[in-house]
This record gives C-alpha cells, sequence and structure tokens, in this order.
C-alpha cells in the first residue's frame, strides 16, 4: 500500500494509509488544528502538561512542545506518583528524562508525600473504610492536585492526554447511567467555572490510542505500561474496542459530533471548600472528606 501523502511504500495503516514521517506529519497536523479551531491554546498562555508516562500523554506533551514556538506558549510537565501498586516502574525518571530531552521544566508530586500517607493507597484505604473505587478515588486526588498546583503556579491551562477512545467510554457510560451534564462536558477545552479552577484542555481529542503508541514509538519516547487495573475493570472498555473495530474510519464523524452536541443537565455551582478553600460543589470537598484536611495541610 502507499502512502496517502508521499506516495512512498506505507508502513503504518490506522484511519489512512502513511509512511513513517508522513504520518508523524499527519499527526501533528491534526493536532493543531483542533488547538487552532477551539482556541485551546492562545499566545501567551501557560501550559501545564498532565503527564503520567504513559503513551497518551507523552505524546500530548511531546506534539504540544513542537506547537510551544509556533503559537507562542510556555509549557512546563507535571507528574504525581499517585504511590498504588498500579505503577511497578520508575515514571519520575522516565518523565524526567523526557522533559529533558524535549526541553521542558519537569515538576513533581509524590501523593505519600503530599498527603502523608504511610501506606499504598489501596491498603490506606481499606484501613479509612473509604468506600469508593480505587481509580475513582486516585482520580479525584489527581484533579484536586492537579488543579491546586496548575492554579498556584500561575499556569492559564492544564493539559491532559485524553484520546478519542477516553471520550468514547466516558460518553458510553454516562450515557448508560444517563447522567447528560457529564456528556456535554466531553469537550476538547472545559472553561473554568470558578476563580480557583483552571481551565482544561485534551489536545488529543481527535486521536485514536492506537496513534498516541505509535506517534511516540516512532519519535523514540520511553513509555511507562499504562495502569491496566482500571481498563480490565472497566465494562466499557470492550464496547469502545468492538465499537472502533466497526466504525475506525468513521470514528472522527463521531467525536466531532460530540465537540458541537450541546445536552442541558443539572447546572452544579461551584463554592469553596470550608476546610480547604479549594472549588467543589459542596460544603466541604471530597479530598477534605475522605482525607481530612490535618493529613496534609
Ligand atoms: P487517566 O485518568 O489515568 O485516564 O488519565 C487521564 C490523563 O490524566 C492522562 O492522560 C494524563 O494527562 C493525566 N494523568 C493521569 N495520571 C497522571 C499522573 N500520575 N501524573 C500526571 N498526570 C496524570
Ligand atoms: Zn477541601
Amino acid at each position: 500500500m502507499k502512502c496517502k501523502r508521499c506516495g512512498k511504500e506505507a508502513q503504518i495503516n490506522i484511519l489512512a494509509p502513511f509512511c513513517e514521517s508522513c504520518f508523524k506529519i499527519h499527526y501533528e497536523k491534526r493536532v493543531e488544528n483542533l488547538v487552532r479551531k477551539y482556541n485551546l491554546i492562545r499566545r501567551g498562555d501557560k501550559v501545564l502538561v498532565a503527564v503520567s508516562g504513559g503513551k497518551d500523554s507523552l505524546s500530548c506533551a511531546l506534539v504540544l512542545s513542537k506547537l510551544k514556538d509556533k503559537i507562542g506558549f510556555d509549557m512546563e510537565i507535571l507528574t504525581m506518583d499517585v504511590n498504588t501498586s498500579c505503577v511497578k516502574e520508575d515514571i519520575k525518571d522516565i518523565v524526567e528524562n523526557f522533559s529533558r530531552k524535549i526541553g521542558v521544566k519537569f515538576n513533581f508530586i509524590s501523593f505519600k508525600e503530599y498527603f502523608n500517607f504511610d501506606k499504598k493507597l489501596e491498603d490506606w484505604m481499606m484501613e479509612k473504610k473509604v468506600k469508593r473505587p480505587v481509580c475513582s478515588f486516585c482520580g479525584l486526588l489527581k484533579r484536586y492536585v492537579m488543579n491546586k498546583f496548575a492554579r498556584e503556579n500561575g499556569f492559564t491551562k492544564i493539559a491532559t492526554g485524553h484520546c478519542a477512545n477516553d471520550i468514547l467510554r466516558f460518553f458510553f457510560k454516562n450515557l448508560k447511567s444517563g447522567n447528560l451534564d457529564l456528556i456535554s462536558k466531553l469537550k476538547p477545552i472545559i472553561y473554568s467555572e470558578h476563580s480557583k479552577q483552571v481551565t482544561k484542555i485534551r489536545p488529543l481529542f481527535e486521536c485514536l490510542e492506537e496513534e498516541n503508541f505509535y506517534y511516540a514509538k516512532l519519535n523514540g519516547v520511553e513509555v511507562v505500561k499504562s495502569c491496566s487495573f482500571y481498563l480490565t475493570k472497566d465494562r466499557t472498555y470492550k464496547l469502545v474496542e468492538d465499537f472502533l473495530n466497526l466504525y475506525k474510519k468513521d470514528f472522527i464523524r463521531f467525536v466531532r459530533f460530540l465537540e458541537k452536541v450541546e445536552i442541558r443537565g443539572d447546572e452544579k455551582k461551584l463554592f469553596e471548600c470550608k476546610i480547604c478553600g479549594e472549588p467543589t460543589n459542596r460544603e466541604i470537598c471530597s479530598v477534605c472528606k475522605l482525607v481530612g484536611k490535618s493529613c496534609y495541610g
């Protein structure tokens, strides 16, 4: 098969056949078009890229580092060691090396120190009788720390590596539970709704996991294995795999539909948590409720 762009022998055929160098160009262009279409990043922005060490967030950081000078923004990386047994490799070294290679400042937060956990997150949860799935609790802490760190350090945007597969999974999950207001949050940009909340962007909204995998690989990026605990437990995972097998060539049309669709759900007003002052839709935020201010204050 021939490369769609240059006519040389194609090596990668995900949505269309490309040779290696045209694949990279095509991938970067798709992300750049999305960034410009929705003004995800403007000249003068300071972007914090949340990097877990997986193929998605590393690809996100890499492609943004190539757009940095072209658009005129600053960027830094934040990696959190979430202190669970899911991540075994040394994510700190891997992401720190990567950051050095691409010339971007690396920031690191260890939950163990930040929240004063004396054991692995799942064991701590068991001891404190926290009745939430580990992934949901871990996600809650990550979002809390990411937002607080970004705001306190003057970042205007937080970029995550959420890609089309994640968006489709969220879509099916929320469709099943009838969570309409969450479906309307499936956008490439989620504007801040509170002065203490930093706007979030998802530059890989129109990219598939498979494309991120090849983009990282072709650029020689060392990747940490993703947290498989979450995926094996997630019932929508298989559903999205089947969906993509059937409709892969049409999937961009589907994510673009989600970009446009507006569903009015219940508006949830944000307040400041009475204990820690972080934005929340209740009096006391879930982190203070579950971890307790005394632990990390
Ligand atoms: P997940 O919730 O694990 O699917 O991750 C979604 C996005 O959150 C990733 O693409 C990253 O941008 C960010 N993220 C997840 N885990 C971490 C972490 N340990 N450190 C920094 N960012 C993370
Ligand atoms: Zn709080």
